[in-house]
């Protein structure tokens, strides 16, 4: 990847990709407040079909901010997406992280073991 993308500076301090060794869900939640102008991003599109529907990854750059949506121009041409909908290329996919998840793990309050809990191992 030789793609320059100055836009993306404000991302480069977190690394989105990020899983959790205990339970492989992503760390970082991207914060759409965040989506840039120009800024290379996927979105997903939802096709009905016969049997359900088929869900698929596109790509694309943002023209216009307006809001809580922003167009994309891509090969499909010109859509309005949600901002929460679109995440830049640098961050798993919606599809990624629907499908794998978020790690719930880091619980700020509570789960401090003070009294350590029966593990089901025999002593
Ligand atoms: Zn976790």
């Amino acid at each position: 990847m030789t793609e320059i993308m100055p836009t993306n500076h404000v991302l480069a301090a977190v690394d989105y990709q990020e899983r959790c060794d205990d339970c492989c869900g992503f760390k970082n939640t991207f914060d759409p407040a965040h989506l840039q102008l120009d800024q290379r991003v996927n979105f997903t599109t939802v096709t009905e079909t016969s049997r359900g529907f088929r869900y698929s990854s596109k790509k694309g750059v943002i023209t216009e901010i307006e809001g809580d949506y922003v167009a994309i121009k891509s090969r499909a041409g010109r859509t309005i997406r949600s901002r929460n909908e679109v995440t830049p290329t640098s961050v798993p996919s919606p599809l990624t992280y629907a499908f794998i998840g978020k790690c719930n793990c880091t619980k700020p309050e509570k789960d401090v073991d003070e009294s350590p809990k029966p593990t089901g191992e025999p002593s």
